[in-house]
């Protein structure tokens, strides 16, 4: 008789109204995401954002120290779904890194940066935050959510201006060798 999503709902208004970021995004990381959502437009981009697995503190725990862009291998300009192949090869270097994932993104080319029906409908992930990069105004707009079955409820983040130490991006390539 538990209620796991009423609690995680409890926790991120708490987050929200002491302004405790759910994700910290350094700006180097930030820039490479919007950048691979407008090379890949008009189809969706998506990839993993991902920090040390050893996090004690909540502020560390929020922090993006990794990109991995992934292969939206639907090719389509309003669905996603990662290429299996990248997925594997992201995953497995995460765990030689010692990284865990830290939120999901992908991008919505012509839409707002909020979850669509298939977004919820398609979601896996439990409670990892969503990033969605928005190509409808400029700056991009980005915003985090956490989805559940039926609704998805928005989770403050910040842009870190001074990129943590050993930040970087896994891109297909280097993970191909
Ligand atoms: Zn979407």
């Amino acid at each position: 008789m538990t209620a796991p999503k009423r609690s995680d709902s409890a926790s991120a208004a708490v987050r929200m109204g002491g302004m405790i970021p759910a994700l910290r995004i350094p700006e180097p990381i930030h820039r490479k995401m919007v950048e691979q959502c407008r090379a890949e437009a008009p189809l969706e981009a998506c990839g993993i954002l991902a920090g040390p697995l050893n996090a004690n503190e909540a502020a560390e725990a929020s922090l993006v120290t990794m990109i991995y862009p992934l292969r939206n291998a639907e090719r389509s300009p309003t669905r996603f779904s990662a290429d299996t192949r990248d997925l594997l090869e992201a995953h497995k270097a995460m765990r030689a890194r010692g990284e865990t994932i830290r939120a999901i993104y992908h991008s919505h080319p012509r839409w707002e940066p909020i979850p669509s029906a298939t977004d919820l409908a398609r979601n896996a992930h439990g409670a990892i935050p969503w990033v969605i990069v928005s190509l409808l105004s400029e700056p991009p707009p980005v915003r985090v959510w956490r989805l559940s079955a039926s609704s998805y409820e928005e989770l403050f983040w910040e842009l870190v201006t001074v990129a943590p130490e050993g930040w970087g991006t896994v891109d297909r390539a280097e993970r191909a060798s």
